[in-house]
């Protein structure tokens, strides 16, 4: 186990992550503001974007990129400065840092070198996705983009179909049709939800099933969206194999005919008129 420190007191040098409006400026905090304005350098994924997010929030600041391509290398640059005592915060185009997005490297270098991590709340996709979605959000699981080779994003969805929790895709709008008729295909018609431009202006959800989202025209599917789905709710198929063994097990015990059949369908959640005719077909001249 590390050494512990708490994250605002103690000497180790600090990053800071900002998550960053998904589209609503308005979504940006007075915290996230606070530490834009403390820090020396801005790290991220896009100086163009941030530099068009800053400006349009009053601040002139300088930026270091930090992007998918260049993430090991501006990794070390940005550790230097934080150990020399700069304060830098990072950033991505939208949402939290690291989700979906570069970041986890620069997260991972920072601890490798005795650098703390703080992340500062904000706007996400997929949660606001998953909040709106009202479909199950006990649990969920967060898939993020499929792949863009068919061959393993049916690989991916041949993993996932079983999942029994709630879940999320990000997708860009070039591939949305192609990926929902992939849903479709792999996970069956499931109760679905599309969250299109989330916080902007033309915010939408599309609420329906897999099947239904195969007759919705592309060109009005236009934009950022996110892709919530329903987990696997099929009830699982019991065997006769497997029921004729447990009465025959439930028999074996000593119990009656017409209890070892109760028990039977209550434990396997089958129809006791099922286990009956299999007891019938299967158990009965045995006793
Ligand atoms: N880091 C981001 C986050 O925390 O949500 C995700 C970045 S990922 C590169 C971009 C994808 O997030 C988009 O293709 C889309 O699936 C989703 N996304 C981002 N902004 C969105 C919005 N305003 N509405 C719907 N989906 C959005």
């Amino acid at each position: 186990m590390r050494e512990r420190e708490l994250n605002f007191q103690g000497p180790s040098p600090l990053l800071y992550l900002l998550a960053t409006p998904i589209g609503n400026l308005e979504e940006i905090s007075p915290r996230t503001k606070k530490i834009i304005e403390q820090a020396d350098y801005i790290a991220c994924e896009d100086t163009r974007n941030s530099g068009l997010l800053l400006s349009r929030l009053g601040f002139d600041k300088k930026l270091i990129s930090c992007h998918e391509h260049n993430e090991e290398a501006a990794s070390q640059q940005i550790v230097s400065l934080l150990k020399e005592g700069k304060k830098v915060a990072y950033m991505s185009d939208a949402g939290y840092p690291a989700i979906s997005d570069p970041g986890s490297r620069l997260v991972a270098n920072c601890l490798a070198n005795g650098i703390k991590v703080a992340t500062v709340s904000g706007p996400n996709a997929a949660l606001n996705a998953l909040a709106s979605s009202g479909l199950d959000s006990t649990h969920f699981y967060f898939h993020g983009f499929l792949s863009a080779k068919p061959s393993e994003r049916d690989q991916e969805l041949n993993q996932i179909k079983v999942r029994k929790e709630t879940v999320i895709f990000y997708e860009s709008p070039h591939r949305i049709s192609k990926t929902l008729l992939a849903l479709y295909q792999a996970l069956g018609d499931r109760q679905a939800v599309i969250a299109r431009e989330l916080t902007k202006a033309h915010e939408e959800f599309i609420r329906g099933t897999l099947k239904e989202f195969l007759t919705i025209d592309e060109a009005t599917l236009k934009g950022e969206m996110v892709i919530v789905v329903e987990g696997d709710h099929s009830e699982p198929v019991v065997s006769e194999e497997a029921i004729i063994q447990q009465l025959k097990a439930f028999l074996a015990e000593g119990l009656r005919s017409k209890e070892a059949i109760k028990k039977t369908a209550e434990l396997l959640s089958v129809n006791k008129n099922q286990v009956y005719s299999l007891y019938l077909a299967s158990c009965k001249d045995d006793q």
